[in-house]
């Protein structure tokens, strides 16, 4: 086991001063505001914050999708503020898995489909293999017997669950959830934070952004975001779990 805590270990994301800004119609808005921040390799971080305190902003940050006003980001030993753009993308489909809120699955293709999609960008995995692959990533999130049904026939849950699946479809080493719980009732939630406990202890990192009381209890450490500044960074996630509704 990797111990998130261990000194002289390179941290997996390296945030230095990371400023973003939005340009606006009088004056630029900052979102986030010269953020310094470590997470290691292994760890379980929940992110917290009011509603528009710069959460969605820094996972898109660290997941390659925005970049940095100012500042200086590493991922995985990578300078994503320097990275050129053409090496953007294909540095994306395999660094990172990203789940979101809204499950974000393409509509037209089948379970089984959009969790080959990210295989096809990617040639990690020979064009005969992916379709096995994509059968066994939807069997290990629990929904095998949904694969050949579009989204629109699944329950939330279970397209959660596929979102999922996709997003481990090319075994990044570093997941990103953007309230991934936040459309689903208590009881599925629960279950889609059980899975996600399940893929951090097979040594993923996950930076879960969430409002969930149980998600905090099961991270190993919870941020606090406000007006894109880090007000609290507390070790102890389930002592935060208390101070949330
Ligand atoms: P959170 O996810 O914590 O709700 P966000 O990171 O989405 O917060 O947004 C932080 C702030 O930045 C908000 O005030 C939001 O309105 C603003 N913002 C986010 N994206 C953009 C954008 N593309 N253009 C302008 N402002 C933005
Ligand atoms: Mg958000």
């Amino acid at each position: 086991m990797t111990d998130p805590a261990s000194p002289g270990t390179a941290p997996l994301i390296r945030l230095r001063g990371v400023t973003k800004t939005y340009p606006g119609a009088s004056e630029a808005f900052t979102a986030l505001d010269a953020l310094t921040l470590d997470i290691h390799a292994g760890e379980f971080l929940a992110v917290v914050g009011e509603s528009g305190s710069g959460k969605s902003t820094l996972l898109s940050l660290i997941a390659g999708i925005d970049r940095p006003t100012a500042g200086e980001l590493h991922v995985g030993g990578i300078a994503l503020h320097a990275l050129p753009e053409a090496r953007m993308a294909p540095w994306r489909g395999t660094a990172v898995g990203i789940v979101f809120q809204f499950f974000q699955l393409i509509p037209t293709l089948s379970a089984v489909e959009n969790v080959m999609l990210p295989m096809d960008f990617c040639d990690r995995w020979p064009a005969g293999e992916r379709h096995d692959r994509a059968r066994a990533l939807l069997e290990r999130v629990g929904v095998a017997d949904q694969a050949d049904k579009l989204p629109s026939r699944l329950s939330g849950g279970q397209q959660q669950r596929v979102a999922i699946a996709r997003a481990l479809a090319n075994d990044p080493p570093l997941l990103l959830a953007d309230e991934p719980t936040g459309n689903l009732d208590s009881r599925t939630s629960e279950a889609m934070l059980e899975l996600f406990g399940g893929i951090v202890r097979t040594g993923r990192t996950l930076v879960l952004v969430t409002h969930a009381p149980s998600a905090l209890r099961q991270a190993s450490r919870a941020i606090t975001l406000a007006d894109g500044r880090l007000v609290s960074d507390g070790g102890d996630a389930a002592a935060a779990a208390g101070s949330v509704r």
